[in-house]
């Protein structure tokens, strides 16, 4: 589903480079994790993958489904079924998050040539999907992530995945600022969208996320490049013994 190849990119205001050199491969049905000490590039990928114009590809490519996504803008690639839930979800005051859900349902419906939802079928669909994570209904009436919680605010990123059902689900640090009890409901969440056409990225700094959200592969991100890849163990193994290690082998 995924392939990139010797990607390198920078920031487009001053040209420094943060991936430099990044091969991977996404299966369709795979759920994979990448890991990785902080600065090592995981947000700046998760950004490069869903288009974000700060960031400049330099060289290598991005193929999705095949084809090249370099050129496309990123609503193009959320039409195309790529979703990135934010390490930092974005406040957007004036907009209800209610309504923020329908315009983002409705354009993927657009750009997927199908009728706009009804308002009782939208607002079902999401009274279902608020439910499932345990948001509170008076939640969806308030502006997006304004003055949400850090839990409330990743519980919005994973009810905006669940209604879009993307073909790529990218989550960037979903763990960072939840309790237990929260994470637990996140993963449940991330877990049910688990199907045999769809692939999931988890971005993690921590192997706890992995307990709940079992990973098939495990990928070590460190100075732009993955340095190791292995199966569900070698987060473990990065638990008891940390980064140094694998670093070192790598240099
Ligand atoms: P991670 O998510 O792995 O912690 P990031 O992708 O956030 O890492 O950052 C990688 C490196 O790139 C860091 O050194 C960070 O400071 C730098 N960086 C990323 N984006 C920008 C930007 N827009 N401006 C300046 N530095 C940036
Ligand atoms: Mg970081
Ligand atoms: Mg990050």
């Amino acid at each position: 589903m995924l392939e990139i190849k010797n990607l390198h990119a920078r920031i487009a205001e001053d040209g420094t480079e943060i991936i430099r050199g990044l091969n991977l491969t996404v299966k369709a049905g795979e759920v994979a994790a990448i890991m990785g000490p902080n600065g090592s590039g995981k947000s700046t990928l998760s950004y490069i993958l869903s288009g974000r114009e700060d960031y400049e590809v330099t060289e290598g490519d991005i193929l999705y489904n095949g084809e090249s996504i370099l050129e496309l803008d990123p609503a193009e690639r959320a039409a195309k079924g790529i979703f990135l839930a934010f390490q930092y979800p974005v406040e957007i005051p004036g907009v209800a998050t209610m309504q923020f859900l329908k315009v983002a349902m409705n354009e993927q419906r657009k750009a997927r040539g199908e009728a706009e939802l009804t308002t009782p079928d939208f607002i079902r669909l999401v009274k279902e999907a608020a439910a499932e994570l345990k948001i509170n209904p008076d939640m969806l009436k308030r502006p997006l992530n304004v003055g949400f919680s850090g839990g409330e605010k990743k519980r919005a990123e994973i009810l905006q995945m669940a209604l879009l059902a993307p073909q790529l689900c990218i989550l960037d640090e979903t763990d960072s600022g939840l309790d237990i009890d929260a994470l637990k409901i996140v993963a449940d969440g991330v877990n049910a969208l688990k199907s045999p056409d769809r692939a999931t990225i988890v971005i993690t700094h921590y192997q706890r996320l992995l307990d709940y959200i079992v990973p098939d592969t495990v990928h070590v991100l460190y100075k732009g490049q993955i340095i190791k890849t292995g199966d569900k163990s070698l987060a473990l193994d990065l638990e008891a013994n940390g980064y140094a290690d694998i670093i070192g082998e790598a240099a």
